[in-house]
This record gives structure tokens, sequence and C-alpha cells, in this order.
């Protein structure tokens, strides 16, 4: 068999005859149900959902295409999407999760992800969120409970990396599922089911989607574990991607690899250019990481997400708000992975407690550089470094 080659996954024409043409773009199946000629037919699949056309909240031929195309990039037996990352978050955490399970959520994971597990104690479910720079210090965390091991590698906001297989060796000689949200690298610079890891999540939202014009999830695995997920998770909870935007995803997928292949360059002439800026005491990306994290880059990352954080030399919030307002080519936003470049500080005028506890400062800054000219996005936050601070 030919060699997979991920650019050709995504670009692939889903060849899927069900009519007497076969459409280049994979058509949007717009409907909530699907007719039977007949009783015996509808009793013949509406047992399993799953694998038969019956309701779009259950399996949907466009979503279907997407999925099967995630499955292949990742290298998962199974994907399943949803409406959002959060929609794949919680299924995940409610199938696997009981009550007395321990979910030990390792490094600065997404926020809301954290929120959900703290919120499943009503549920009896345990939680421990760690902020680790040694994977092995994960271990120590590990109780005779814990269910599973949550994390982002590299994190959200401080963008460290932790070791999969190590992670993965770890929890299979212990009984514990392993999960990792993988948005950061997107399916195609990071491949963590092939260190062993059992679930890959995204939110389709950034990468996947690209165009800032869609919310959705996917969960990645194998057979039985997405499986699983869809029984509870996904047809329980409902958090149905709809065609339209299953389609966007797909749209989104075929122009992945340019994207990626472009951004994963640009980052690097940005941050080559920031890292001599006195006006910034700290960059965090795994490409300016000390000799471990790029260690661990090497090792498991093919590709840079464009994605990263900075700390100002100071905690003085005028001057974090001049220098915020007077970027011109990034703009002032959440969520991340689409065109543009954007800016969003950490401090929210009412959160210094919760940035101490996740060890940030006031001035840190969360940015994603978008497909923007590289040298133009580093120009514009030099000019207003330049009104925040003076030249330097
Ligand atoms: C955005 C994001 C999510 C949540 O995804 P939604 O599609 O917004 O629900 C989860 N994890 C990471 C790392 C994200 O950036």
């Amino acid at each position: 068999m030919r060699e997979k080659i991920d650019a050709n996954i995504c670009a692939a024409v889903d060849k899927t005859n069900d009519g007497n043409y076969v459409p280049m773009s994979t058509p949007i199946v717009q409907t909530s149900s699907f007719y039977f000629p007949t009783y015996e037919d509808f009793m013949a699949v509406s047992d399993d959902e799953k694998n038969n056309y019956v309701y779009t909240r259950g399996s949907n031929p466009t979503t279907k295409s997407l999925e099967a195309k995630l499955a292949e990039l990742e290298g998962g037996q199974k994907c399943k999407v949803f409406a959002s990352g959060m929609g794949a978050i919680a299924a995940t955490m409610f199938t696997l999760l009981g009550q007395n399970d321990h979910i030990l959520m390792a490094n600065t994971v997404y926020g809301e992800a954290v929120s959900l597990a703290k919120y499943l104690g009503k549920f009896g479910v345990e939680v421990d969120r760690v902020d680790v720079n040694d994977t092995a210090e994960i271990m120590a965390h590990v109780k005779a409970n814990t269910k599973v091991i949550y994390f982002e590698s590299p994190s959200s906001q401080k963008f460290e990396m932790l070791d999969l297989q190590q992670i993965a060796d770890f929890a299979h000689a212990h009984g514990i599922y392993t999960v990792i949200d993988g948005t950061w690298a997107s399916p195609l610079f990071q491949k963590p089911l092939a260190s062993g890891i059992d679930i890959v999540i995204h939110s389709m939202s950034k990468y996947i989607g690209g165009h800032s014009d869609i919310v959705g999830g996917a969960v990645i695995g194998n057979q039985d574990i997405v499986d699983d997920i869809f029984e509870h998770g996904h047809q329980a909870l409902g958090a149905v991607s709809s065609p339209f935007n299953s389609w966007l995803a797909l749209r989104g997928l075929r122009t992945m690899p340019v994207r990626m292949a472009h951004l994963s360059k640009a980052i690097v002439t940005l941050l080559d250019g920031l890292t001599t800026d006195s006006r910034i005491k700290k960059i965090y990306h795994p490409y300016v990481g000390n000799a471990q994290q790029r260690e661990l880059a090497d090792t498991y990352l093919t590709g840079y997400g464009s994605l990263f954080a900075i700390d100002l030399v100071d905690d003085d919030f005028d001057k974090l708000n001049i220098f915020v307002d007077a970027l011109e080519v990034m703009s002032v936003g959440v969520s991340w992975g689409g065109f543009e470049s954007l800016v969003l500080p950490a401090y929210k005028g009412n959160n210094l407690a919760n940035l101490q506890e996740r060890g940030l400062p006031a001035s840190h800054i969360r940015m994603y550089l978008g497909l923007e000219d590289p040298t133009s996005v580093l120009a514009d936050i030099e000019q207003a470094l330049n009104q925040a601070y003076g030249p330097q």
C-alpha cells in the first residue's frame, strides 16, 4: 500500500458513490433524518446509529467524511466529531469517569476543561491539577483511583512540552487512560496515538476550521473507546456537529497542510525577532524553550504551531493597556487558529489571584500569529512596544 501522506489525506476526494455521480467537493447533507423505503429497512439499522444513517444526532454523511479524514490523519481507528472542542472534552470525561474516580490534569490545560473536571466533583469525581516541568513529576500525583491523565503538550499559556511516550507507558502499566488535547500542534505536527496515548482531542474551531468561522471538536482513538464515547458522550449529551460545520471543517482541512507549513516557518521568523527585545521579559513557545523542552519538541513535533505568549518586562497595567491598544495588525479577540493575528492579555481586570495560582504575571499576553506577513506582525509589535515603553 502506498505511504499515507498528510497533505494527500487532506486533499483526497471522497469517492463514496451513493448515486450516479461523485461530486469533487463532499456535499453538505443538510438533513436531520433519513428516509427508509420500508419498516423492515428501518428496523435493520435503527439499533446501530453509529454505522448507519438514521438521524443526524447519530451519523451524517458529511460528518462521516470528515471523521474518516481526521482518524486517518491521527493514525487512529476512529473519530467522532462534536459541536465544539468542549463538547468533545465533555463527552470524553463523561464517558471515561465515574463516581470515586480521579482525573489528573497536567500542565496548564484549557481553562474550561479544568472547570468541567472540578464541576464533576458534584458526581463524586476527584480532580487534581498540577503544573509540571518534568514529566516524571506527574507520576507522584497519581493515586490508586486515578482513571484518567488529561494533558496538553504544549500546554495552554505556558506552552510546555511533556514526554508523551513516558506518560503513555506509565499509564498503561497502571490501567489509566491518557487523553491529550492536541489542538496546538493540529493533527499534522504531532501524532500522540503513535506514542501510545489513548485519546486525542482537537478543537476544530482552531487550525482545522482555519478561518474563524466554525466552532467544532473531535475525538480520535481506537474503535472501542470512540464507540463508547459515541454512545454515552455523543448520543446522550448531544453536542452534534451540524452538517454545514462539518463541511466547513472538511474545507479547512483542504488547505491546512499549506497553512501549517507556512505558519511553522513564519512563527520562527517572528520569535527570532522578538527574542532580542529588552521590553519582553519572557517568551513561551517550544522553539525558544530550554534544552530539555527543545529535545521534547524535536522528538514529538514535526512543525510549530503559531500560538505563543510573552511576559512584558514589568507588570505596569497602563503600559500593558497602551501596548495592546497600539497594535494595528494584531486584533484583540479570543480563540485562535484562523487567518488573523490575535492578542489576548491574560489579565482581565479581576483575575490576579487566578493568574498567580497558574504562575503567570499580570503582564502575560497570549499571541497568535495568523496568515499576515510575519515581518509586518513583528514591526507591529515593535511599534506598539515603542508607544508603551519608548524605543529600546
Ligand atoms: C479552544 C480550545 C478548546 C475548546 O474548544 P472549543 O471549540 O472552543 O469548545 C480546547 N482546548 C484548546 C487547547 C483550545 O485552544
